[in-house]
C-alpha cells in the first residue's frame, strides 16, 4: 500500500512543529471529520474527511455556508494523518502553515453517493455526504471544478444541499467562531503560553463546548428577557407542580427550548 502521508511528512519538520506525525488508531464506527480554523498567512478552514485511514483535506478560504446558493472554493491539499483531527495549537512561524489552529468543528460523517466507495468518488471528483457535527449538519457536497488555465488542478467547491438544515440567513462562521474543544477563538489559542494542548481526546472534551443550537437558544432567551424583563424563579410552584418527578436542575435541552417559561436561569456557558 502506498504511503498516503508521504507528502504530509515531507513538508514538515516534526522536531519543530507540534503537529502529529501520524499513527493513532481510530475509535468511532462512522468515519470522523474535522474542520480546523487556521490563521496562516491567509485565514482558512481546513475541511477534513476520514477516508482509507487518513484525512482527505481541502482548504476552504471562506469556510462552509448553509446557504444552498453559495458555493465555497475548496482547494484540495495533501492527506493528513488521522490523529491530526485532535490538533489544536500553534504551528511555529517558519514551519509549513505557520499560525494558530483551532478545532472549529468535529464529528462523524456518512457517505451518500455516488456508488458505495467514497475514495472512488473523490478520485472521480464528486461526492455527497451527511455530517453529524456540532456546527455542521445535514447534506453537503464536494465537487471538483476545472480551474482557470494555469491553476493547480486542485479546485473544488463545497456546497450545502437543500434540506431541513439549509439556511440562507445564518452565517455559521460568524455565529459560531470558536473551538468546539477549548471554546477559544483562533486568536486566543495564540496568546496562551501553552502552545500544545492537544492529545486530549477532542470529542470527549468537546461535549461541554457550546453548539450552534445552544447559541441560538441563548440568543432567543436573551431577546425574550429583554422584551419581557421577567424571570421565573428556579423553584417556582408552577414548575414543581407540573413536573414533580423531574430533578429541577436537569431539564433536557429540548424541554427547555420548548417551554421558555420554565427555563430556570441555570448557569450556562456564556454564548461568546
Ligand atoms: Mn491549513
Amino acid at each position: 500500500m502506498p504511503d498516503l502521508l508521504k507528502k504530509y511528512k515531507s513538508m514538515r519538520d516534526f522536531g519543530d512543529t507540534p503537529e502529529p506525525s501520524g499513527g493513532k488508531p481510530k475509535k468511532t464506527k462512522l468515519p470522523i471529520f474535522v474542520i480546523q480554523k487556521h490563521a496562516a498567512s491567509h485565514l482558512h478552514y481546513d475541511f477534513r474527511l476520514e477516508m482509507e485511514g487518513v484525512l482527505k483535506s481541502w482548504a476552504v478560504p471562506k469556510g462552509p455556508s448553509y446557504d444552498p446558493t453559495v458555493k465555497r472554493l475548496a482547494m484540495m491539499t495533501e492527506d493528513h494523518p488521522y490523529d491530526y483531527a485532535s490538533f489544536e495549537g500553534v504551528i511555529p512561524a517558519g514551519n509549513y502553515g505557520g499560525g494558530n489552529v483551532i478545532i472549529w468543528d468535529n464529528g462523524t460523517w456518512e457517505f451518500i453517493e455516488p456508488g458505495n466507495d467514497p475514495v472512488k468518488a473523490v478520485r472521480a471528483g464528486k461526492l455527497t455526504f451527511r455530517m453529524f457535527g456540532k456546527k455542521m449538519f445535514g447534506e453537503w457536497a464536494l465537487v471538483k471544478i476545472h480551474g482557470r488555465p494555469g491553476s493547480k488542478g486542485n479546485e473544488w467547491l463545497l456546497l450545502k444541499h437543500r434540506d431541513e438544515f439549509a439556511n440562507p440567513d445564518v452565517d455559521v462562521t460568524v455565529l459560531a467562531p470558536r473551538s468546539v474543544v477549548s471554546n477559544k477563538s483562533v486568536e486566543e489559542i495564540g496568546s496562551s503560553k501553552r502552545i500544545w494542548l492537544s492529545n486530549r481526546g477532542a470529542s470527549q472534551s468537546g461535549k461541554n463546548a457550546p453548539t450552534v443550537a445552544t447559541k441560538l437558544e441563548a440568543e432567543k432567551k436573551a431577546a425574550k428577557k429583554k422584551a419581557t424583563k421577567k424571570r421565573a424563579p428556579a423553584s417556582s410552584p408552577r414548575r414543581s407542580a407540573r413536573a414533580p418527578k423531574k430533578a429541577a436542575s436537569s431539564p433536557s435541552r429540548s424541554s427547555r427550548a420548548g417551554s421558555p417559561r420554565a427555563a430556570a436561569p441555570t448557569p450556562r456557558r456564556r454564548p461568546r
